[in-house]
């Protein structure tokens, strides 16, 4: 994009030049060190922005300190989500509300460097609309995390149509355009990096390293990483539904060559008895692809029912500085 381009959007007032959307679920005791460090980044880099905060459904004080804080600074915006819907759907609800040219979503737990974000701007300003923040390393994770992320990444990216980069999270500044692209996805399933990846536009990254988590405990466990994952991969790809047709033909050329020369060995040699073994074997194999094959197609059709109910993706309880 041209400077001269650039320049006219920013003279526009009805939008504040940069959002910093944040999903919060019970983050009590941690905010207070969050907003010290994120609002001097912020007011280094422009006067003109707003902290979107998406309380999704905590149960404990974060709601609390969220008003206190925006008492303290009115360009902290709050969303009050009616229950926890989860991180995706959280940040889904805050790009909504974000007016920023630059909308940068990023964890509460300071796991994101707010410092980074004075970077990703730059690159904003040279012409990119998604600025992704990569880890340098992974060091902060546990080493099954790091392993199963790895394994996550190389099969998504295997037989998905559109790579999703590794070891790049949510942390990232993307233009109100590319905002605009997000909030037009109807899909009820929100996985996030898949979206992300999906709108496509002029993509850069620049290079972190992710820090331990600064108060708390993460969230995530891994029956919920396994969900996400299959979220991950259903949503991008129909491979695993389409595999099977082959896989089919495959073991039915093997089938049916095999009972041919079975026939065959039979008429000239006679019946031979013992074969309990070859025929347990391939009946368990058969049974258990079939159950396979069917437990996919249901893990698509368990997503398509909750993409043609088509609720809301989220419901909004209250908002605080928030026009709409
Ligand atoms: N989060 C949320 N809803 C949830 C779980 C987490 O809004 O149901 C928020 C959380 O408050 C934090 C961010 O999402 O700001 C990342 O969560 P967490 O640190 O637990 O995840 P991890 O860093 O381990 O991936
Ligand atoms: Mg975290």
């Amino acid at each position: 994009m041209t400077a001269t381009r650039r320049n006219r959007r920013k003279g526009d007032k009805k939008s504040i030049l940069l959002s910093a959307v944040v999903p919060m679920y019970n983050e009590e005791g941690g905010i207070d060190m969050f907003f010290e460090r994120l609002e001097p980044v912020l007011e280094a880099i422009t006067e003109d922005y707003e902290i979107i905060c998406i309380d999704d459904g905590s149960t404990d004080a974060t709601m609390d300190e969220l008003l206190a804080h925006r008492s303290r600074n009115s360009r902290i915006k709050i969303i009050n989500l009616s229950r926890n819907f989860g991180k995706d759907v959280a940040l889904s609800a805050g790009l909504d509300y974000a007016t920023g040219q630059a909308v940068v979503p990023l964890d509460a737990d300071l796991q994101d460097p707010p410092e980074l974000i004075a970077e990703m701007m730059e690159k904003w300003r040279e012409g990119y609309e998604v600025v992704y923040a990569r880890r340098s390393n992974r060091k902060s994770d546990t080493a099954t995390k790091r392993v199963t992320a790895g394994w996550f990444y190389r099969i998504h990216n295997a037989i998905a149509d559109i790579s999703i980069p590794d070891n790049a999270g949510d942390f990232r500044l993307i233009d109100q355009r590319v905002n605009v692209a997000l909030q037009n996805l109807p899909e009820r399933t929100r996985f996030m990096k898949g979206l992300f990846a999906w709108v496509g536009f002029k993509q850069a990254s620049v290079e972190y390293v992710r820090e331990e988590r600064a108060h708390g405990d993460s969230k995530w466990q891994y029956w919920k990483l396994w969900q996400f994952a299959l979220d991950g991969i259903t949503g991008s790809t129909t491979f695993p539904l389409r595999i099977w047709t082959y896989v089919g033909f495959v073991v039915s050329l093997t089938a049916f060559v095999l009972s041919t020369l079975l026939t065959i060995r039979t008429i000239f040699y006679g019946v031979d008895v013992p074969g309990y073994a070859s025929l347990m074997v391939s009946v368990l194999f058969l049974g258990g692809i079939n159950i396979l094959a069917t437990g996919i197609i249901g893990e698509y059709i368990g997503r398509i029912f909750t993409e043609v109910r088509r609720r809301p993706l989220y419901l909004v309880r209250e908002t605080f500085g928030i026009d709409r």
